[in-house]
């Protein structure tokens, strides 16, 4: 099985989010506790947490007079290549490397690491602490994979906005839409990390105008 990859098109996307669902569905991640109050957003809930592992982040802009705009992204761990997380870890067991597909995955062992080491050394901010002291985060479904199955969130996107597949044809399919976008009136529009992580996300408008953590 080849490496594999994401590309998450944020001008697909109407925040439906059916991938958050999705995830909690095929992962039987329990529902959040205690549960969100309304914060005058659609937006829900408002962090990741150990039963939160795909988050679609709406980020309110100015817009023309007086209608603002809205910027969606989904946003979840990025199965970096060289992954901090990893690197940080103190044992070699607790965070592992999926030889299949190159997803970046917390073991049992997370629980006798120090969380604030493994979530400091994140660039995105990802790792979150479960009642049981482990570490969770997207496993990028490698149960499903394994079984020539997409990520549960990449089957429920109704909008195309999630593609998933071997790294190199993300990566082409990237370039391309990256293209297409600019040529449609976005000049702004970029690709973010793209050769350091395997969930690329292609952005239309700058960076600054998404809720979305970034590598600095
Ligand atoms: S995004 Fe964070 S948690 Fe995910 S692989 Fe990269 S460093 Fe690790
Ligand atoms: S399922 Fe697709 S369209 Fe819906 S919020 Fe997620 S990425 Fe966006």
């Amino acid at each position: 099985m080849a490496d594999k990859s994401f590309l998450i098109d944020t001008t697909k996307c109407t925040a439906c989010r059916a991938c958050q669902v999705a995830c909690k569905q095929w992962n039987e991640l329990a529902a959040e506790d205690p549960v969100p109050t309304n914060r005058g957003t659609y937006e829900n809930p408002p962090d990741l947490s150990a039963t939160c592992w795909v988050k679609v982040q709406f980020t309110e802009n100015e817009g023309d007079g007086d209608t603002p705009t809205w910027n969606f992204v989904r946003s979840s761990c990025r199965h970096c290549i060289d992954a901090p997380c990893k690197q940080a870890a103190e044992n070699a067991d607790s965070i592992t490397i999926d030889s299949d597909t190159g997803a970046v995955l917390f073991g049992e062992g997370t629980a006798s690491e120090s969380y604030s080491k493994i979530r400091l050394a994140c660039p995105f901010d990802i790792p979150r602490q479960g009642t049981d002291g482990r570490l969770y985060k997207c496993t990028m479904c490698v149960d499903r994979v394994h079984n020539d199955e997409p990520p549960a969130c990449a089957k429920a996107c109704p909008s195309g906005a999630i593609t998933f597949g071997d790294r190199e044809d993300i990566l082409a399919m990237a370039d391309t839409r990256l293209a297409a976008v600019k040529d449609d009136g976005f000049p702004n529009a970029a690709t973010l990390d793209q050769r350091d992580v395997r969930l690329v996300i292609l952005l239309a408008d700058p960076a600054s105008m998404y809720s979305l953590t970034t590598r600095a």
